[in-house]
């Protein structure tokens, strides 16, 4: 598995799979072969994740090679992508819950030995062991793995998904605040109330051809309660205006901004924000935050030719910012948080015209959110 830091690398990789693969998507997606055998799913999570292919350039792509009929799948699992993110939207107490509970699990179990085991992959389950190294080797995991990973982590191990969702988050080049979290949520049966994902021995064997032995699994898990009901406590999403003197922010979600909807925009100055681990409460993999500064070194050389200044600034600099501040919104999630408590809350958001139309829709399940889809497409691609 390669993920080179480039746009270039991005659509190359996109093409591909569209080219040779897709075809063959709703059929073989839930198989996970191994890391070198890849290629029955398209890779491209950390692209989406940093803003370098957008969901609607990857549909788009995908739609003119195949009719929506039959692209139906893969159409969905990028749309999912965006409801997580619109979800989260809606309710951002569910990451500021999430965070606290955290923050106080990890002074719990920083020396459970239960823990260490499974983060260091000396457990006595095969399979989940040789995740824990795929994990860490190529920084990517098959969604099918990343389900058992954390049902197994949850309802086998008897670990908390807290400390599981950053596990990931540390590691994941593809790490995303809504997917993550909402992932792990799903799998312990807390975003479904009730309705937990329970791994099982004969499902493991048969999505990777019998790669693994020795899964002796706890398959009759009760899910996890949590009687907390988050109602919606924020929808409206309103772009401010703009105009040639305002300077624009950029954070590490948001990387191609030459393809967005606002390419079209003047800046006096384009800054890109760059994020360490001093100001992230989940501590990134050096891979990971790699792999960040380079995807931001590499839209700085494709601005290169706009009238506005470019820089590549530390977050941390946002406060010595002069002039009008504009933003691409970074979503919930840690810059979101760094920039609340850093009183940072006067810099002004611009959304994306596909997530102000779809994130309505995200207010109830995915099965509804599915019935828009067709709506979404025919609007945006
Ligand atoms: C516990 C758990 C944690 C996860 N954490 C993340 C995460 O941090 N970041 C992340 O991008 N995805 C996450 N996912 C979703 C999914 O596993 C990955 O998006 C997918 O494996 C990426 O591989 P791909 O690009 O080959 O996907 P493909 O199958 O080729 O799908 C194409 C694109 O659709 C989107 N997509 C596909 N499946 C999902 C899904 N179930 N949820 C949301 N979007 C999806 C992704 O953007 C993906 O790149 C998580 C899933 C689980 C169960």
């Amino acid at each position: 598995m390669n993920f080179e830091p480039s746009r270039e690398f991005a659509i190359k990789k996109l093409e591909d799979f569209i080219d040779k693969n897709l075809h063959e998507y709703s059929k073989l997606r839930n198989f996970d072969f191994g890391p070198e055998q890849r290629k029955n799913v398209s890779s491209i999570s950390p692209y989406i994740t940093h803003g370098i292919l957008s969901e609607t350039e990857v549909i788009k792509n995908s739609l003119k090679k195949f009719s929506f009929a039959k692209n139906e799948k893969f159409v969905q699992e990028v749309l999912w992508r965006i409801y997580w993110k619109g979800w989260l939207e809606l309710r951002p107490l569910v990451w500021s819950d999430y965070i606290i509970e955290l923050k106080k699990l990890k002074k719990e179990f920083y020396n459970n030995k239960n823990y260490l085991n499974a983060i260091e992959g000396k457990t006595n389950i095969e399979c989940f062991n040789y995740w824990i190294s795929e994990i860490k080797k190529y920084n990517y995991l098959h969604n099918h793995a990343r389900m058992w990973f954390a049902s197994i982590w949850i309802f086998t191990l008897n670990l908390p998904w807290q400390l599981g969702a950053e596990f990931f988050m540390k590691y994941l080049l593809d790490g995303d605040s809504a997917s993550n979290t909402l992932g792990w949520r799903w799998v312990a049966g807390v975003q479904t109330k009730g309705k937990n994902y329970i791994a099982s021995e004969w499902n493991i064997k048969k999505f990777t051809n019998n790669r693994f032995s020795q899964i002796k699994l706890n398959e009759n898990p009760q899910p996890i309660i949590d009687n907390r009901n988050y109602s919606i406590s924020k929808n409206d999403f309103l772009n401010n205006e703009i105009n040639n003197n305002d300077n624009l922010i950029v954070f590490e979600n948001s990387l191609s901004i030459e393809c967005s909807d606002f390419r079209e925009l003047d800046f006096k100055n384009i800054y890109l924000v760059q994020k360490d681990n001093d100001t992230r409460e989940i501590k990134l993999d050096e891979k990971v935050l790699k792999f960040k500064e380079d995807l931001i070194s590499d839209q700085k050389i494709r601005l290169e030719n706009k009238s506005s200044k470019i820089e590549i600034i530390n977050v941390k600099d946002l406060k010595n910012l002069d002039g009008n501040n504009i933003a691409l919104y970074p979503s919930i999630g840690e810059i979101n948080d760094f920039l609340i408590s850093n009183n940072l809350k006067n810099i002004k958001y611009l959304y994306r015209k596909i997530d102000q139309y779809a994130w309505k829709y995200c207010n109830k399940g995915f099965f509804n959110f599915k019935n828009y889809i067709p709506k979404i497409v025919t609007e945006f691609i």
